[in-house]
């Protein structure tokens, strides 16, 4: 036994001893390898070579197992020395919200520095606060009945949905900026915020209108809303008063109106809404009032007289109607034989049912389908793609549904990658249009929406949208067509305003044209989406406005009416007879603004019949009273095809009331480089060779042309020579 532990003893001195030298040696020569300089490291003793610091990491000392991160970067614990020091995102950009109903839509651009790392996630936190500035008076946190989807925590997605929102509160909205790193540093996530107002939030269904007192010529009403005032909210109402013969737009800041100048004895319907900062909500439902009869006394023999003229010259006016409506019956006759469609209401109704805004559906899905038709996608087949709509591809596609023929439509697809609140927005548009039937109003067939993609199926339109058919057709259309077309136009416009639908962006590229030329109206979408900025549309409050379309009350105060549809009628007749040319060139969406309320208009297109602008001229009538109703400019532009010779006189340039665009008379000096550059601005470019032939080869040269020039030139039509030098004398002036 005690040799045995004698035994023990020896071998672990002995072997502790040989082990000691061994290991010795080795270290001996790890040691030989240099220790590593300032910001290298060796994490393992065994790696041959060292290594440089990760981005924004330091080894302060020689020798270094591992870089430490620099101030404000940091490794999460599961990251190794080899990985480089990442720090929190800044913070998310520029948010923005679209507000419909009572769904609340938040987008933003991700942060510009995202740490360096790619697991930027988001966090939305939802406070209610007294004052619209997230300073102003108490905020709290939102409470349970606010919904939010996908949810508010780990977004990975620049979006949020929000919906629950109450009316007339004020919400500010804080989104974070996470990254891995972001709960490693001391200072919080980065966060921007957004306060608004939802004003409108939620449909005012108890707006009801009631009758203080009556008189023969007047009514004095009053309205209560279902909510009380907010005080902040700055409220007015619009008021919208129809009989058979007239309809007028009132706008009241109290929710009461003394209604003058109207019919004894006659019935009106009146509609009230709301007017916010954030755009109108929806009107109350009709209600109908009667003025008392006129007061009863006996004529005198004056009297009598006055009602013997009266009655003949109500005779003569029966007359005269019934032979101006036999007159448009025939020419409407011709025109539908020119622009066939299936049928329907075709009749010149004054009183129609107005359309229904399903924005007011608790369900817009059940909504969607109590008007349009649901189409089996098997019945569809897709064809080639013809254009990009705002929410996804638009598609040429045959259509058979069974027991009928197949004919050609167009499809319109709602995006897979869509957040999941633009589907509404996306077919709203053919609720819409599911309630015209016109033969100048886009047809739907139909939707798809139990399958996707959600789709839109349109009649198809051979010709696409009609400014880019008129810059293709450049001057190869005869003014005649031209106006047949605008006829068309305002055909389908005044069957809008009769249902007292007003379009708000009515403009070229919002009209689709037939093989046979047969124009009609389209894109009913009212919601327009904020990350886009094609043709100069202006962002407020309260979404974007096509500003060189829009009348100017809209702008300022949003009020859109059929007046200010006309107001953009009139500038869909410039850009058709200016084939296709951008409405106010260059200048920029302010200076369209400002010249406009400085009493300026577009000029004349070039070779523009002087009897079209002047009805362009009344549709911009600054005063929305004075412009002219869209029957009225379907009339009158009904007389013009019938008499084609009041076309051939050529409009004036105005200096005093016309803008001066560089297509009609160039800017300060020559801003032209050569004649051919001049010629193109103006549309004269037809006469290139007549000025290469007189040897006027530079600007400088044409600087002292007169009439008696251009004539020797062979320039002899007189609207042409005076735009050359309308435009000439721009220069000098
Ligand atoms: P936008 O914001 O441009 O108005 P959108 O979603 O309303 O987008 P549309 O303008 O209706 O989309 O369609 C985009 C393009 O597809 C049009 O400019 C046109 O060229 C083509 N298109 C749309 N509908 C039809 C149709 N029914 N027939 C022929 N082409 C069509």
């Amino acid at each position: 036994m005690a040799g045995s532990v004698w035994l023990q003893v020896f071998n672990r001195l002995f072997h502790g001893q040989v082990f000691h030298k061994e290991e010795n040696k080795e270290l001996y020569g790890k040691c030989k390898r240099q220790a590593c300089p300032v910001n290298f490291y060796r994490s393992e003793m065994d790696t041959p070579s060292c290594l440089k610091c990760p981005p924004h990491s330091t080894a302060k000392s020689v020798g270094a197992t591992i870089c430490t991160c620099v101030s404000g970067h940091y490794r999460t614990p599961g990251e190794g020395p080899q990985v480089a020091c990442t720090r929190p995102p800044s913070a998310p950009q520029n948010i923005s919200f679209s507000l419909s109903g009572t769904q609340l839509s938040l987008q933003w651009k991700p942060p510009k520095d995202s740490g360096g790392r790619r697991d930027v996630s988001y966090n939305v936190e939802c406070a209610q606060c007294q004052g619209i500035a997230p300073d102003e008076g108490l905020c709290q946190p939102c409470g349970a009945a606010v919904h939010f989807s996908p949810g508010t925590k780990g977004l990975t997605l620049p979006a949020i949905q929000i919906d629950g929102l109450e009316p007339y509160a004020n919400y500010t909205f804080r989104v974070e900026a996470k990254n891995g790193v972001s709960d490693l540093d001391p200072s919080g996530s980065p966060s921007a915020t957004l306060s608004l107002s939802t004003g409108h939030a939620e449909p005012l269904s108890g707006l009801s209108l009631s009758l203080v007192k009556r008189g023969p010529r007047r009514l004095e009403l009053s309205w209560a809303g279902s909510r009380p005032r907010s005080p902040g909210v700055n409220l007015s109402y619009e008021l919208h008063v129809l009989n058979q013969e007239e309809e007028r737009h009132q706008m009241v800041p109290e929710p009461r109106v003394l209604l003058t100048e109207l019919q004894p004895d006659t019935t009106y319907v009146v509609r009230v809404r709301t007017l916010t900062p954030l755009g109108p909500g929806p009107f109350s439902p009709d209600h109908e009032f009667r003025t008392s009869p006129p007061l009863s006394k006996g004529l005198s023999g004056g009297e009598i007289v006055a009602v013997v003229f009266g009655l003949m010259l109500a005779l003569a006016l029966i007359l005269g109607f019934l032979i101006v409506r036999t007159r448009r019956r025939t020419q409407k006759q011709k025109r539908q034989r020119e622009c066939p469609s299936d049928g329907g209401d075709r009749e010149d109704k004054l009183w129609l049912k107005p359309y229904v805004d399903l924005q007011a559906y608790e369900d817009p899905a059940q909504g969607a389908l109590d008007f349009a038709r649901e189409l089996d996608p098997t019945w569809l087949t897709v064809d080639t793609v013809i254009g990009e709509g705002e929410f996804g591809e638009v598609y040429r596609g045959i259509l058979r549904i069974p027991g009928h023929d197949c004919f050609t439509v167009a499809i319109k697809t709602l995006k897979a990658s869509s957040p999941d609140g633009h589907w509404w927005n996306f077919l709203r548009e053919a609720t819409i249009m599911s309630q015209f039937n016109h033969e100048h109003i886009l047809h739907l067939e139909g939707v798809v929406t139990k399958r996707k993609p959600i789709m839109i199926i349109t009649e198809f339109m051979e010709n696409g949208a009609l400014d880019a058919f008129l810059r293709a057709q450049e001057e190869q259309l005869a003014p005649g067509q031209l106006v047949s077309m605008l006829q068309g136009i305002a055909s389908g416009m005044s069957h809008l305003s009769d249902h007292r639908y007003v379009h708000r962006d009515l403009a070229a590229r919002n009209i689709l044209v037939s093989q046979n030329l047969c124009c009609k109206v389209s894109d009913f979408g009212l919601t327009r989406l904020l990350d886009n900025d094609r043709d100069g549309t202006y962002e407020t409050q309260g979404g974007k406005i096509p500003i060189r379309w829009t009348a100017p009350e809209a702008i300022a105060h949003r009020v859109f009416t059929s007046a200010s549809d006309v107001w953009s009628f009139g500038v869909v007749m410039w850009e058709v007879l200016s084939f296709g040319d951008k409405p106010y060139g260059d200048m920029s969406n302010q200076e369209v603004m400002k010249s406009i309320e400085d009493g300026y208009r577009l000029p004349p297109p070039v070779d523009c019949p002087a009897p079209l602008y002047d009805l362009m001229k009344c549709c911009w009538a600054y005063d929305r009273t004075c412009r002219p109703r869209f029957r009225q400019l379907q009339t009158q532009l009904e007389q013009l095809l019938d008499s084609p010779h009041t076309l051939r006189t050529i409009a004036n340039f105005d200096p005093r009331v016309t803008l001066r665009l560089p297509s009609v008379s160039g800017s300060d000096g020559i801003p032209y480089r050569s004649v051919s550059e001049w010629l193109e601005s103006i549309r004269m470019k037809r006469y290139i060779l007549h000025f290469r032939s007189a040897g006027l080869d530079t600007m400088e040269c044409v600087l002292e042309l007169t009439a008696e020039d251009l004539k020797q030139m062979g320039i002899t039509q007189a609207g042409h020579q005076k735009r050359i030098l309308c435009s000439i004398q721009g220069f000098k002036d």
